[in-house]
């Protein structure tokens, strides 16, 4: 029988997790003929009482695991955690406010076992009662990001999927510090099958998501997935440089008819040129400096998906 993990990264989720559990558990009841589950519970430096809860959790139930963090490491750290400790040949990944709902898992599992997709992944149909200002900045942020990245990110798309095994090797083979869970998720690559659900309120609690958070997080986006603004000075400084050195022409040409006045702007012209050549130093260095940083993350040159000699089919 398969081993289905359910990954959970939990802060400060005391009202929630309770209400998780027992909403998990009416699942892994139904599907308790098809499928084994492991709870995989990650405590983030939770400073309720969240850690109790699942000791206690874990003390009636053997399907429930935790580990917790020495500290408040973020959400992706917990995720890492999770997703490092999972046992499964199924991994699922999901809040414990159940804003992801439970009740999806036993469809993404069949649609997994039926088809050859590699990961059924989840979307927000739509974002009711979420802030205008704040759809409209996720909306410039997708747009932003997918034209300067290579990887294509959907919108409004969750952390909730369900992958098989070797999904899941491929994102811990990424050993990047800084993680940006939805780029890795995009990047490995695979084939997904997009699910759509309506948005739903948190249980319990409030989120951990304030608009300051947000900024940075997506600022963390582009810092983990591009590389492109450590050339925008090569790109300003071609452009410069070449403006003023067709206008240095333009001005020698008057100055050689006897306009005195030319010199003059010759001078401010060749200041300007030089301005340019600084920016293009600028721009090779940070066109190195962009190796560099790719080189140093070390990601795999390429993901497997399958081959002739494989000894077992995950
Ligand atoms: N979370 C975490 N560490 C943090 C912040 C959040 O483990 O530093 C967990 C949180 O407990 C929840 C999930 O990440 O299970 C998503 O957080 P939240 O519901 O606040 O985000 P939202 O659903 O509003 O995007
Ligand atoms: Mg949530």
């Amino acid at each position: 029988m398969d081993l289905i993990s359910i990954i959970v990264p939990c802060y400060n989720e005391q009202e929630s997790l309770p209400l998780f559990y027992a909403e998990m558990n009416r699942v892994m009841e139904q599907m308790k003929d098809t499928a084994a589950f492991e709870l995989m519970l990650v405590d983030d430096g939770s400073t309720d009482g969240t850690l109790a809860e699942m000791r206690a959790l874990a003390a009636k139930d053997a399907r429930v695991r935790y580990v917790s963090f020495s500290r408040n490491f973020g959400k992706e750290g917990a995720l890492y955690a999770g997703l490092q400790k999972a046992r499964g040949d199924y991994i699922a990944v999901m809040d414990a406010d159940l804003q992801d709902p439970p009740a999806m898992v036993p469809q993404m599992y069949q649609i997994l076992k039926t088809t050859d997709y590699d990961c059924v992944a989840t979307r927000r149909r739509n974002r009711h009662g979420e802030p205008p200002v704040r759809s409209f900045l996720a909306r410039c942020f997708y747009g932003i990001f997918n034209r300067m990245s290579q990887v294509r990110m959907k919108e409004a798309t969750r952390d909730f999927r369900l992958m098989r095994r070797r999904v899941l090797d491929a994102i811990l083979a990424m050993q990047e510090y800084n993680r940006f869970s939805k780029g890795i998720f995009a990047w490995v690559g695979f084939k997904i099958k997009w699910l759509e659900f309506e948005n739903v309120e948190r249980v319990a609690g409030k989120t951990k998501w304030s608009l300051g958070a947000l900024l940075r997080y997506s600022m963390e986006a582009f810092l983990s997935f591009t590389t492109l603004p450590l050339l925008f000075p090569l790109v300003l400084g071609g452009a410069l440089c070449l403006f003023f050195a067709v206008l240095l022409i333009v001005l020698l040409v008057t100055a050689a008819c006897g306009n005195p006045l030319a010199w003059y702007w010759i001078l401010i012209d060749a200041l300007a040129f030089f301005a340019g050549l600084q920016l293009i130093c600028l721009g090779v260095f940070g066109a190195y400096f962009s190796k560099m940083y790719m080189e140093i993350k070390h990601r795999p040159i390429y993901i497997l998906k399958e081959e002739s000699d494989e000894k077992e089919d995950r």
